[in-house]
């Protein structure tokens, strides 16, 4: 496929007018202001369109679209231990699939092209993502309530060992497995040892919820002396790939501590709002060296799966708690959605136009009213436009979504089974 005469937005926020894009196979094997002499086939016409790199979620619970809006305006203690577990407790597999399937669905028709997953059932997950074609670093939730469990005893570890000889790496790479503690609440220091021990034995990355809500943070430094992160150093974990959640109440040293060892903050700004957890500081992070990407969370939390919603929300909030218009800029904010968020994944190929990358692209109409004019195509992008200019997602060189139309799933079918899957579960 060739786009011609495009412009093209690059994750550091480079701007290029008129540009040739050749996609081969997977990945983009041309970009240039000149015509390719070879033949990529499929000719599309870029007049009055833009492509930006696929946006990456770094943080979420696809399947709890099923719980959008089921648990509203509740602290999180409340909402989880009220509203959410209970939900929870009568999840089946389907559900997982359909609920997965339309936040799949909801996540390409606003442009983005990978994300990281958290929860149960996660066969399900990766079934729906292999079929749909979008990318997932699909982390089994691992929590123990038991004191006279170990790891090696939980069902999450029995059940990750099987998603990791069966999901890592299938749909050429596109579906990667994660160790994925819930959160330092939800387990033991052992068992954080034991599973940062079994990412180090398997060569995969670790995600998990730390320092989200103010009295998670203060409890974990009243249980153990020290914050979660501090915890997190103490057992292992940061001494593998490591992508934390939230990250609200960080402290200062928790900042150093991560940056030393390059573990990545997923920034929700929307769910924290929501949940009245608080803000994180992302331009500290980003000023200490933290590696910054951005997450929608939850649908349950969020209530939406829209990327650009969130990188809107994030720049807006740096720039409003820090009394700083220049703060969290523009470039910044596209970086840490795409860029940022592959390398997140350890997708390191991946979240950037560039010769070589994966073809992970996303096509918006530049004729539509918040591109006009274009002094600024990119804050027009992030502040104006929003998802409603997408019009092409394209993950690994395949489109997905084009024009309103989802080529890999049936959009009707996977709403009609979503909520016949959630009245299930309401009437048992
Ligand atoms: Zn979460």
């Amino acid at each position: 496929m060739l786009f011609e005469k495009i412009a093209v937005l690059q994750a550091d926020g480079t701007y290029l007018k008129d540009q040739y894009v050749g996609v081969r196979d997977s990945r983009i094997a041309w970009l240039s202001d000149k015509a390719p002499a070879e033949d990529f086939g499929e000719r599309i016409d870029g007049t009055n369109r833009l492509l930006i790199p696929g946006l990456v979620n770094a943080h979420t619970h696809v399947a709890m679209t099923l719980m959008r809006g089921y648990g509203e305006e509740l602290p999180l203690q409340s909402w989880l231990f009220d509203r959410i577990f209970p939900f929870e407790d009568k999840l089946f597999p389907e559900a997982v699939y359909w609920g997965s399937m339309l936040g799949m669905a909801e996540m390409l028709a606003t442009g983005t092209v990978s994300f990281t997953d958290m929860y149960y059932f996660c066969d399900e997950t990766a079934k729906a993502a292999l079929e749909c074609g979008i990318k997932a670093n699909i982390g089994r939730g691992i929590s123990c309530f038991d004191p006279t469990k170990r790891f090696k005893d939980l069902p999450a570890y029995a059940e990750l060992k099987d998603l990791l000889a069966t999901y890592h790496g299938a749909g050429e790479g596109r579906v990667l497995i994660d160790v994925a503690p819930h959160a330092e609440y939800t387990t033991r220091p052992d068992i954080l040892e034991d599973a940062a021990a079994m990412a180090g034995e398997y060569g995969v990355r670790m995600q998990m919820h730390v320092s989200e809500t103010q009295s998670e943070h203060l409890d974990c430094v009243a249980r153990h002396g020290m914050t979660p992160t501090a915890l997190l150093e103490k057992t292992g974990m940061l001494a593998h790939p490591l992508t934390v959640a939230h990250g609200v109440w960080l402290t200062d040293d928790d900042m150093d501590r991560l940056a030393r060892h390059g573990a990545v903050v997923a920034h929700c700004a929307k769910s924290n709002l929501k949940l009245g957890s608080g803000i994180a500081q992302t331009t500290k992070l980003l000023n200490k060296g933290v590696s910054v990407a951005i997450g929608t969370d939850s649908a349950a939390s969020n209530n939406a799966l829209d990327m650009l919603d969130e990188m809107k929300v994030a720049g807006l909030l740096a720039k409003g708690v820090t009394c700083d218009p220049s703060a969290f800029s523009a470039a910044t904010v596209l970086h840490c959605g795409t860029r940022a968020g592959a390398l997140s994944q350890g997708r390191q190929d991946a979240g950037d136009i560039a010769e070589g990358f994966r073809a992970d692209l996303v096509m918006l109409d530049l004729n539509s009213t918040p591109f006009c004019p274009s002094h600024a195509p990119l804050s027009n992008l992030l502040y104006a436009s929003g998802s409603s200019t997408v019009k092409m997602t394209m993950v690994d060189g395949r489109v997905l979504y084009n024009n309103g139309e989802f080529l890999t799933l049936d959009i009707e079918r996977v709403r009609f089974e979503t909520q016949r899957c959630t009245n299930t579960i309401l009437n048992n």
